[in-house]
This record gives C-alpha cells, sequence and structure tokens, in this order.
C-alpha cells in the first residue's frame, strides 16, 4: 500500500512538473517570435507606376522612406516611446519636399497650402489632431501638443495656428511650403478644369492625368518595447480642395487609430472615402470585435469596402503583436518597414 501510495505521488509531482515545463516553452515560442518593438510607415498611395518614374526619382523616395524609418526605428531600439517614434518619423517626411505633407503640401484652390494631421495613443486611447493649419512647420507636432497640452482633441485653423504658437512650436511664413512641383500641379487641374466642357465639379478635381499629384500623405504605425501601439498622419489633403475641405488625415477612426488591444493604423487616399468608410477604426474593430487578424481586417477594408465605395487608396499597420500589414488597392503606395532586428524593407509599386 505504502509503495502504491508512493508512486502516485511521484506521478503527480512528475505530472506537474511536465506541465510547468510545457507552458513555459509554450510562452517562450510566443515571446521568441513576437518582436521586441515594430515600425511601418508610408508616403502616400495613388497611380504610382514605374514607367512615370525615373531612376534619380525612384532613388530619392527610397533613400527619404529609409531615413524617416532609420530615425523611428533608433528611438524604438533605444527604449523611445512608440509616440516618440512616430513623431519623429513623420518630421523626417514632414521636411521633405517628396512628400504632400509639411514641405511640399498641396495647393488649395486659392493657391494657399492648408494642413492636416493626428495622432493617437494606443495605451490611454488620447487622440490629438489639428486641420487648416498654414504656418506650423511640422502639423504633426501640432497634433501631438492638442492630444499632451490642451483639454481637446481637434482643433482647426487660425485657433489651431495661434495655439501651436503658444505651445512654442516652429512657425513659419506660409510661404515655406510652397514647391515649383506643386504649384504646377494646381495649374494642370484648373487648366483642365477650363478646358473641360461637360464636366462637373467632382470629375475636374480628380482628373486621372493628375491623380499621382493627388496623394502623398505620409504616416507611421509603431509598436514599443512596453507593448504600447502608437499611430500618427500628416499632409496637405488634396490638391486644388477648396472651401476648407478636410480629408481623413485628421479625422480620429478614419486616417489614424491606435488601440493597445488591436493594432495601430495610418491610412492614405481618397479621403471623401476613408472618412465614410471609417477606415482605420473599422481595422481595430474587426479584430476586437470579428477576432480577424491585422492582414484580413486590412484586406476587408481597403478592398472590399473602401473599393466597394469607388474609393482608392492603403493604409500601414501594426498589431499588439508586432506584425505588420502595408495594404493598398491603388497601383503603388510608398512605403517601408523594419522589424527588431534592423531587417528593412522598402516599396514603391504593387509586388
Ligand atoms: N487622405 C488624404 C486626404 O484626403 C490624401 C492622401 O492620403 O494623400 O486629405
Amino acid at each position: 500500500m505504502k509503495k502504491i501510495l508512493y508512486l502516485c505521488a511521484l506521478s503527480l509531482v512528475l505530472f506537474t512538473c511536465k506541465n510547468e515545463v510545457a507552458t513555459e516553452k509554450s510562452e517562450t515560442t510566443i515571446n521568441q517570435e513576437r518582436p521586441e518593438f515594430s515600425i511601418v510607415i508610408h508616403g502616400g498611395a495613388g497611380t504610382i507606376l514605374k514607367k512615370n518614374m525615373t531612376p534619380e526619382k525612384e532613388a530619392a523616395y527610397k533613400a527619404k522612406l529609409e531615413e524617416a524609418i532609420r530615425t523611428g526605428y533608433e528611438v524604438l531600439k533605444n527604449g523611445g516611446t512608440s509616440l516618440d517614434a512616430v513623431t519623429k518619423t513623420i518630421n523626417v517626411m514632414e521636411d521633405s519636399p517628396l512628400f504632400n505633407a509639411g514641405k511640399g503640401a498641396v495647393f488649395t484652390n486659392e493657391e494657399t497650402n492648408e494642413l492636416d494631421a493626428s495622432i493617437m495613443d494606443g495605451k490611454s486611447l488620447n487622440a490629438g489632431a489639428s486641420a487648416g493649419t498654414t504656418t506650423v512647420r511640422n502639423p504633426i507636432d501640432l497634433a501631438r501638443a492638442v492630444m499632451d497640452n490642451s483639454p481637446h482633441v481637434m482643433l482647426s485653423g487660425k485657433g489651431a495656428d495661434r495655439f501651436a504658437k503658444e505651445q512654442g512650436l516652429q512657425i513659419v511664413e506660409p510661404r515655406y511650403f510652397y514647391t515649383e512641383r506643386r504649384f504646377n500641379a494646381l495649374q494642370k487641374i484648373k487648366e483642365t478644369q477650363k478646358t473641360e466642357l461637360d464636366h462637373d465639379d467632382k470629375t475636374a478635381f480628380y482628373d486621372s492625368d493628375i491623380k499621382d499629384s493627388k496623394f502623398g500623405t505620409v504616416g507611421c504605425a509603431a509598436l514599443d518595447k512596453y507593448g504600447n501601439l502608437a499611430a500618427g498622419t500628416s499632409t496637405g489633403g488634396m490638391t486644388n480642395k477648396r472651401w476648407g475641405r478636410v480629408g481623413d488625415a485628421p479625422i480620429i477612426g478614419a486616417g489614424t487609430y491606435a488601440n493597445n488591444n488591436t493594432c495601430a493604423v495610418s491610412s492614405t487616399g481618397w479621403g471623401e472615402y476613408f472618412i465614410r468608410a471609417m477606415v482605420a477604426h473599422d481595422i481595430s474593430a474587426l479584430m476586437e470585435y470579428k477576432g480577424l487578424s491585422l492582414k484580413e481586417a486590412a484586406h476587408e477594408v481597403i478592398h472590399d469596402k473602401v473599393g466597394g465605395l469607388g474609393g482608392d487608396g492603403g493604409i500601414v499597420a501594426v498589431d499588439k503583436n508586432g506584425n505588420v500589414a502595408m495594404e493598398f488597392n491603388t497601383a503603388g503606395m510608398y512605403r517601408a518597414t523594419m522589424n527588431d532586428k534592423g531587417d528593412l524593407i522598402v516599396k514603391i509599386y504593387k509586388e
């Protein structure tokens, strides 16, 4: 009897030990697979075709995308937050005339530059946004200041410019945003409008010849070492926009969304459709309520929902496990991603 009891006790100990080892092993596997941190960016989606690109232009875009993502990568690697990585990465693209954000923003019908931006913290669900500013050099910094230092989520127009000044952000003359390329793109659209006999405003505004100049927003999504997600988006909007038009970029849930339970998303594309489809939040909601993976959710929203309405564009996103998505239904999207090991992917066209 004693012997039987001894054997029972021994097998219980062995069983418990085995289970502990098994649990430890599966957690280790998850940790090994999950990157320590992750980052992904876009520099706009649209009719970006290789036949319209020179090798020099392509190299310039790729170099700037790489510079931008390396900036965020260094922040994350050194233990910085995803919010800082997103802000600093976007600053690099805002300061480059290549993208439709900050310097190089597209022109409105009145030949001004009106900038929009937003940022969201996946940990607290805090968010900040600004729309239609004309003097703030880096609108993503303003969005961040709105989130951190104001009781509001979104500021617009003159009030937003004034708040930026009060916050000590870098203020510039509106002329700072001028680039010949964007100005010429506006003139071309206006010319098309004049010569089209049977147009309505909508067809002239979105003429297919100028599709390339329509887009070019910048955005970033990141996961930091502490498991916090963040996303941000900055843009000049759409060429020839009128009447104080605001796109999806500064709309939380459309252009930008981040939630530690699901993912962080930044959008680019035809803003009106992205607002109607609530793109960024919808991706998160499909993950949260329907259990879809990031890839499945992004595919459904961009192709079925936005595409179904007749809109075009794309998103970049990171989920809470560091998986990355770069989904678009346009010919191309300037994009890049880097994992915690420093493996870099920079792409422009559909591949
Ligand atoms: N989504 C932006 C807007 O509609 C444009 C873009 O992404 O390039 O304002």
